[in-house]
C-alpha cells in the first residue's frame, strides 16, 4: 500500500530546475533505506508518484528503469512495480556492465581478469562454506556436463550453473553478484562459439577438480582449479571465436 506523502517526497519540489533521473535514484533508494518504502511493497501510482517527488513522468520512468536494471525495483507487467524481496539475491544483469563495455573498449582479456580474480575468491570460500546440499548440486551439473558433450549448447548451461551453484555456496552476495555481472557477458559471446567446441570432456573434467577441492573441504586447491579451468576455457574460447571468424582454417588441432 502506497503511503502518503513521507516526508523525504518533500525536498524535491525545491531543487532548482535540474531534476535529473539520477536524483529520483537516489530519493527511491533513500526511501528504501529509511523503511519508507520495504521490500515488497508496490510503488504508487506513476502520477501520484511523479507529483509527490515533482519530477516529470518521463524523469520517474528513467529513474525507475536505473534501479530495475540494478534489481532494486522490479516491474512486473501489468501489475505494477515493486520493491525486491530481501530474500531474492540482488540481481545485476549485465546491462550496466555491458554499457560501460561498450563506452570504454574493454577487452574480453580484461573480462576474463575480472572473472579469474572474482570467481578465485569465490572457489577459496565456496570450499570453505558449501553445504552438503550444494555439493550435490554441484555433482548434479557435472553429470549434466557429461551428458551433454556432444550437445555443446546444452553443455554450456549446465557449465554456467554449475559456477552459479558455487558462487552460492560462497555465501557472500556481493561477489556472488559481480561474478553473475561479467560471467554472463563472457557465457553469452561464448554460446555464439561454442558449437565449434572440441575437449569438452577435458573442461567437464576441471569442473570435476573443482568440486572435488569442494569436497575435500581444500580451499587452496579449490581456488587453483579454478584458475586452471578459467584459463583452459579462455584459450578454448578464443580457439573457437578463430574458427568461427574463419571456418576454412584447421588451427587448432587436438593435442
Ligand atoms: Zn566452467
Amino acid at each position: 500500500m502506497p503511503r502518503k506523502n513521507p516526508a523525504i517526497f518533500k525536498n524535491l519540489n525545491s531543487e532548482k530546475n535540474g531534476t535529473t533521473a539520477e536524483e529520483v535514484v537516489t530519493r527511491l533508494r533513500d526511501m528504501i533505506h529509511s523503511g519508507e518504502l520495504r521490500s515488497g511493497d508496490k510503488l504508487p501510482p506513476e502520477r501520484d508518484l511523479a507529483k509527490s517527488l515533482g519530477v516529470s513522468r518521463p524523469t520517474l520512468r528513467a529513474g525507475i528503469r536505473s534501479l530495475s536494471t540494478v534489481g532494486i525495483l522490479q516491474s512486473r507487467q501489468g501489475a505494477g512495480t515493486f520493491v525486491a524481496a530481501a530474500e531474492d539475491s540482488p540481481t545485476l544483469d549485465g546491462s550496466p556492465l555491458r554499457m560501460l563495455s561498450a563506452l570504454h573498449g574493454f577487452t574480453s582479456d580484461e573480462m576474463f581478469e575480472a572473472r579469474l580474480a572474482l570467481e578465485m575468491s569465490i572457489a577459496g570460500l565456496a570450499a570453505e562454506r558449501a553445504t552438503s546440499e550444494h555439493v550435490t548440486l554441484m555433482a548434479e551439473e557435472i553429470a549434466g556436463m557429461y551428458a551433454s558433450l556432444d550437445a555443446p549448447e546444452q553443455y554450456l548451461v549446465h557449465d554456467m550453473q554449475f559456477h552459479q551453484t558455487v558462487a552460492a555456496a560462497s555465501g557472500n552476495r556481493i561477489l556472488t553478484s559481480l561474478m553473475n555481472m561479467v560471467a554472463t557477458i563472457l557465457f553469452d559471446s561464448r554460446s555464439k562459439t561454442v558449437k565449434r567446441a572440441r575437449d569438452l570432456k577435458e573442461s567437464a573434467e576441471q569442473h570435476h577438480n573443482i568440486y572435488r577441492a569442494m569436497r575435500e573441504r581444500d580451499a587452496e586447491a579449490a581456488r587453483r582449479a579454478m584458475h586452471d579451468h578459467l584459463v583452459e576455457t579462455q584459450k578454448a574460447q578464443r580457439l573457437e571465436e578463430l574458427e568461427t571468424a574463419n571456418p576454412s582454417s584447421k588451427n587448432g588441432k587436438k593435442k
